[in-house]
């Protein structure tokens, strides 16, 4: 049942991903075709801006992404687990964790 949330979260970062990686190649790549062909760079310029925003949009969600446990935001995706109530990435979201009285988790 927990596994849904993290699906989610995984495809979310895996679009991120590869809009990333779309960002990083394949506006030169066009650029330098279009070139070739009709002695312009403004279609890969066109691409540029279209993958930058596809890119800023898919991360700004990754990293907005609540938790599924608390509902806040889980954090950087970097972290392994929520910055809130301290679940960790593909841990159910209902298993309860205790925590120190310095505030560290138990289990961690
Ligand atoms: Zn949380």
């Amino acid at each position: 049942m927990h596994v849904r949330p993290w699906q989610e979260y995984k495809r979310l970062r895996n679009v991120a991903v590869l809009w990333i990686a779309a960002f990083a190649t394949l506006p030169l790549f066009i650029a330098y075709i279009s070139t070739q062909i009709v002695g312009s760079v403004v279609p890969g310029f066109v691409l540029a801006l279209i993958t930058m925003a596809g890119a800023v949009f898919s991360v700004w969600q990754l990293i907005t992404w609540p938790c599924p446990r608390c509902g806040e935001v889980f954090g950087v995706p970097l972290w392994s687990r929520c910055r809130h109530c301290g679940l960790l990435k593909g841990q159910a979201p209902d298993l309860c964790l205790a925590k120190t009285p310095s505030g560290r988790f138990l289990n961690g």
